[in-house]
Order: structure tokens, then sequence, then C-alpha cells
């Protein structure tokens, strides 16, 4: 039972966005994430700790059926009210108002030309003699990339970095608090130019943004002036909240494979065919392919619910910020590959009915895929962290089943990446890793999360036919490391599977229960009733009693 069930059920949330003009759908977003925000009531410590209830907050599925106000709340919370109460001092009443939503909070770090190495970023707050700080986008390339910074309805703020400069001197990258405009118009100097839209995803309104000789007064510095030694570390103080964001995007990955696997389960025993040998309607849920598929989805929902779990307690109970971000960074890694491999399979298996934006898993698969690269790019976190095992500056979280197949193949993989950095000489070591770690960075990350989420699992006491079947959808990953490693052949393998889905099948529907999901799978194919009810909400043509064809021949 969630917290939100009833406002899941209401007609803010049954609407069928996708059918309204797009101006509609970004005021919908909006109302929906307020709606969200005013029955959760989250307060600065819960923001600031990544309290049970911030975290039962990004875990609510609620935030799955409308994305874009997923990710207009997690920014408002977590990138910005967040970075601001990192330095609180005069900004309380600011903080009030975000968190009434009277203001919406926006985060600007990205840089058209600088995303990944947004260390590099270009725009720059200029002290003036009058103490007052000059924002200037310098180039086309230092454009904000992405936030929503248009007009909307409700006056906006935003976090936005820029580089102070103080007697021509730069003294780092700073996050300053901009007002961007009162809901209406923009303020003076500040130029928001919407982007194109990215087809298939719930609808935010992304934006280039300038700052042409904005003026701020002095105190919109968080922090003070003084010239940080190291700047690398400097930054990745100010930018922690995009940790906390690393973390929070794989409970929302969990929620769309929950509602993925749930839509697909049903539709899967509605939908019949004619069986050719017994000329007798049959679920296409009894073919292999469709099985597969729903309980593999099942499986992983389940395990990774136990992982994500897991994973908050591990993030919460260490001080230490790089191991907090490797955690979140496995969470991250690995929930993002099952879910969009997951969603793509699932969407497919619903036939023509899987493309439909009404039918969920197509959208949410749209959405993950943003969700992927912001707060974190799977790749660029999977390459920093594979380095850091190699060098043993992180180690991997204790082994709590070091025997395991999937321990082995963890330790199996870390130990030859070592090797092969360890084996090359200085001279060779930039290309041959270039060509050779890179491409496997994704892969050890994605098999400690793995391993991570069996053990998890396990402690959880999660059914062992379930996490059977987890573990032989993960094998197939580096199906080639088990071959040789492991007396596992490629049937085998295979054989694997498909007796961990025998073992299950006969308690389909009670499995699909407990996703624990069903007021939020508001896709018209998993039931009758639902689809009879979407049908007639479909705009109708039909003949004029006082027009027949014959007439108009
Ligand atoms: C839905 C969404 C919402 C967002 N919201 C915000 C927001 O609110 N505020 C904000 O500031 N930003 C936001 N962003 C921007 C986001 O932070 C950037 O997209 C992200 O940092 C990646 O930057 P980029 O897109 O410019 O990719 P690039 O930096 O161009 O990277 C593209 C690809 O190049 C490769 N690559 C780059 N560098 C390396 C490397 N060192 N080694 C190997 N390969 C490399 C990788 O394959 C990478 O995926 C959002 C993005 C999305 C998708």
């Amino acid at each position: 039972m969630h917290r939100s069930e009833k406002l899941a059920l209401s007609s803010l949330f049954r609407t069928k966005s996708e059918t309204l003009p797009w101006h509609d759908r970004i005021v919908l977003s909006y109302e929906r994430a307020k709606a969200i925000a005013a029955l959760y009531k989250l307060t600065v410590d819960d923001v600031v700790n990544v309290s049970a209830k911030y975290w039962e907050f990004h875990m609510d599925p609620i935030q799955m059926l409308d994305f874009a106000a997923a990710t207009l709340l997690t920014v408002h919370y977590n990138l910005c009210i967040g970075t601001i109460a990192m330095f609180p001092a005069g900004n309380q009443q600011v903080l009030q108002r975000l968190l009434s939503f009277e203001l919406s909070g926006q985060f600007c770090l990205s840089e058209l030309g600088h995303g990944l190495d947004a260390l590099q970023i270009e725009t720059t707050a200029t002290l003036l003699d009058t103490g007052e700080l000059e924002l200037e986008t310098p180039s086309d390339a230092a454009a904000k990339f992405m936030p929503p910074t248009t007009p909307c309805g409700i006056p906006c703020v935003a976090v936005v970095f820029a580089r102070l400069i103080v007697d021509r001197m730069d003294r780092g990258i700073r996050p300053f608090l901009v007002p961007i405009h009162d809901g209406r118009t923009m303020y003076r100097g500040i130029v928001s130019r919407v982007l194109s839209p990215r087809e298939g995803s719930h609808p935010v309104q992304h934006t280039l943004t300038y700052f042409h000789k904005v003026r701020l007064p002095g105190t919109a510095l968080l922090g003070d002036m003084t010239t940080s030694l190291d700047v690398k570390s400097a930054f990745s103080h100010n930018i922690f909240r995009t940790v906390v964001g690393t973390l929070s995007m794989g409970a929302f990955a969990l929620s769309s494979m929950r509602i993925a696997s749930y839509v697909a389960g049903q539709y899967s025993r509605r939908r019949t065919v004619i069986h050719p040998s017994t000329g007798k309607p049959e679920a296409i849920i009894a073919f292999s392919t469709q099985k597969l598929a729903v309980f593999t989805g099942i499986a992983q929902s389940i395990v990774m619910t136990a992982f994500c779990n897991k994973a908050y307690s591990m993030f919460t109970s260490t001080e230490d910020p790089r191991q907090k971000l490797f955690i979140a960074a496995v969470l991250k890694t690995t929930i993002v590959q099952h879910c969009s491999s997951l969603l793509s399979v699932l969407s497919d298996r619903c036939g023509a009915q899987g493309l439909f934006a009404a039918n969920q898993i197509s959208v949410m698969h749209a959405d993950i895929r943003g969700a992927a690269i912001a707060e974190g790019d799977v790749l660029g976190i999977s390459i920093r962290f594979t380095f850091e095992l190699i060098r043993g500056r992180v180690s991997p979280p204790a082994y709590l089943n070091p025997d395991h197949i999937l321990a082995k193949h963890e330790k199996s993989v870390l130990a030859e990446l070592r090797g092969i950095v360890g084996g090359r000489s200085e001279h060779h070591r930039g290309q041959e890793i270039e060509s050779i770690i890179l491409p496997r960075c994704q892969g050890l990350m994605e098999g400690l999360g793995h391993r991570l989420a069996v053990d998890a699992a396990i402690e959880a006491q999660v059914d062992p036919r379930i996490i059977d079947l987890y573990v032989a959808s993960v094998i197939k990953h580096d199906s080639s490391w088990y071959t040789e490693h492991t007396n596992l052949s490629g049937s085998t393998q295979r054989q694997m599977e498909r007796s961990s889905v025998e073992a299950l099948y006969p308690e389909l529907e009670s499995l699909l229960g407990k996703l624990d999901i069903t007021n939020y799978a508001i896709a018209p194919i998993v039931s009758d009733e639902q689809w009879t009810g979407y049908v007639n909400t479909l705009p109708m043509f039909t003949h004029s009693p006082f027009l027949d064809v014959q007439s108009r021949l």
C-alpha cells in the first residue's frame, strides 16, 4: 500500500495527458507535481538527511504516472532545495517558499558544450566594485542546457553554477541563487529558448538558458568568496546533491519495472489466440517467449526492490561522499540497464498495444532513457568507479555470500581488469586503457550490482525461486565467462532459465499481486473494464442520420 494510492485514482492522475495539447500537458505536470508535494510535505531536514520519507517519496510509483512531474519534483527538492540548504544563512525565506511550491526550483549546471566535463563550464559571475555580481553567458556553448526555465505560472529560482571572478582571477565554480522569472515574464537579462520536444516521453519543457549582464546581490553567492586550493574537491562538494539524485533515479526505474511487468503480465493473461492443434482459445502467457519476458520482469522487480532498500540503507549509513556516490552509481547502473532492456522487451510482447502511450510501457521506456543520463550518466559513473575499483580507492561492499557464482564472476572480472592495467607500461597505458577497459566498465559495475542485488534478496528472504530466475537472467549478460570458468554450458544456462520460469508459472496471479502496483497500472490493456472505459473516451466518428452514402454519389 502506497501513500499516494488515492491520488493515483483521482482525475488529476487519470486524465489521459497524451491526448492534450502540448502546453496543457506542461501545466498539468506542474499541477501533479504540486499535488504530490502537498501529499508528502517534505521538510528541509527530510531533504538534507535523505530521510526515510524522502526515500518513500522517490520510491512511490505515482512518480512514474507522470515522469515530467517527477523530474520537476526531484530537481526542485533534491538539486535546488538540497543545494540551497547546504548554505542556509540568509536563505530561510526562499527555502520556505520553495517548500510550499510558491516558488519552483531549478538547477543549472550543464552547459551545451560541457555536459560530462562540467568542470569546464564557462558561465561567469564577476564581482563588481559595488559588491554586486554580474552573471554572464560568454559563448553559445555556455548556454545552460536542459532545465525548464521558461515561465510556467509559478515564479522560478535556480541554483546556477558559474565561475566566480574576483579581480580578474577565477576563484572556481560556485553555486549562485538566481531568480529566473515571476511565473509569466523572464527577469532582465535572462533568455530561455525552448528546445524542440523529446519524442515519446512525458514532456518536460527543456530549454537553453542565457544570462546577459544579469545583476545579482553579493548574497546570491552560496558560500563564501575564498579561493579553494583543491578546485576539484570543492566542485564535488558543491554538486553533492547530484549524488543523491543518482540514487533517486534507481527508485524511479524500479517503479517503471513493476508497472511494466504488471501491465504486460495482465495483457498476456487476457489476450488469447486460437491454438493450432486444439482449436481452442489459449492465453498468450502460455507461450514460453511471453512467460520468459513477464517472469523475468517480476523476478527482476522483486530482487531490485530488495537491492533498492539495501542501497538506501548503505547510502545513509556512510558519511563518506565517495562511498555514497559509489553505492548510488552501482544501483543506478544496474537497475537502469535492467529497466531499459526489460521495458523494451515487455513493450514488444504486448504487440501493437505496447506502442501506445496509454499503455504506459513505451513512455516509461523513453522517460528512463532520460533518467539514465541525468544526475550521473550511467557510462560516465561506470568509468569513474571502475578506475577507482582498479586502483583500490573504493572497495566492493562486503560479500554476504562469497561463494555465490555471481560473487565469483565479479571478483574474476575485477581481477582481470586490474591485471590488464597493472601489466601495461606507463607508455602504453593511455591508449590500451581507452580501448580495452572503457568498453568493460559498465559491465563490471552491472556485475557488481547483480551480486549486491542477490545478497540483498537473500538477506530479505526473497523466495529462492525468484532469486534463481534473477540469477539465470543476469548470467546471460556475460554468458561466455560462465561457460569458461564454471560448469555452466550455454544449454545449461538456458535450462536454468526455463526451469526457473516453469517453477513460478502456477503462481502468476499472486506474483502479479505482489508487485503491489494495481492502482498505478492505468493502461487500458490490463483489464476488460479498463479497456471498455478507455474505448468510451475515444473520439468517435459516425454517420449522420440525415446523410446516407447513396445521396453523396
Ligand atoms: C532528462 C534530463 C534532464 C536534465 N536536467 C538537467 C538539469 O535540471 N540541470 C542540468 O544542469 N542538467 C540537466 N541535464 C543535463 C545532464 O546533466 C547532461 O545531459 C549530462 O551531464 C550529460 O551531458 P551531455 O548530455 O552533454 O553529454 P556529453 O557530455 O556530450 O556526453 C555524450 C557521450 O559522450 C561520451 N563521453 C563523454 N565524455 C566521456 C569520457 N570522459 N569518457 C568516455 N566517454 C565519454 C559518453 O558516451 C557520453 O554518454 C538533464 C539531462 C537529461 C537527459
